[in-house]
């Protein structure tokens, strides 16, 4: 009975095709899945109003075979939104409080320059010097 219910499930999600006729992405998502390291980053959050920049120290998502760390995150993900970057931008000082937890979603209140820990390449840029 179980394994007939999850049998139905498996069926619904379309899993199947894909494995049967991968396709470019499929490859890719099997390649992500696979080989994934992680690498020490460090985000330079400017605060927009102040111009204040401060460094902080972030692991990100290094595919194998990529030169650079996936920017997705912050690009599109949660830390491109500002409730998350304004709580970086204050741990950065360990100047965390709770109140900062309230801080309101927006876009725009804070811009991020991502660079490698070792050698500083930056590798993603929202801002010029
Ligand atoms: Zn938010």
């Amino acid at each position: 009975m179980l394994l007939k219910c999850l049998r139905k499930v498996t069926a619904n999600l379309d899993i199947e095709p894909m494995l049967i006729h991968p396709t470019k992405w499929g490859y890719r998502n099997n390649k992500i899945m696979k080989s994934t390291g992680w690498v020490k980053c460090i985000a330079e959050i400017r605060n927009n109003e102040t111009g204040e920049i401060r460094e902080f120290e972030t692991d990100e998502i290094l595919v194998i075979g990529e030169k650079y760390p996936s920017t997705f995150i912050w690009e599109n993900g949660n830390y491109a939104c500002d409730c998350n970057r304004h709580l970086f931008f204050k741990r950065a000082k360990n100047e965390e409080t709770e109140e900062d937890w309230d801080f309101e979603c927006s876009h725009g209140k804070y811009s991020v320059n991502l660079k490698t820990k070792k050698d500083g390449n930056v590798y993603y840029r929202e801002y010029n010097l």
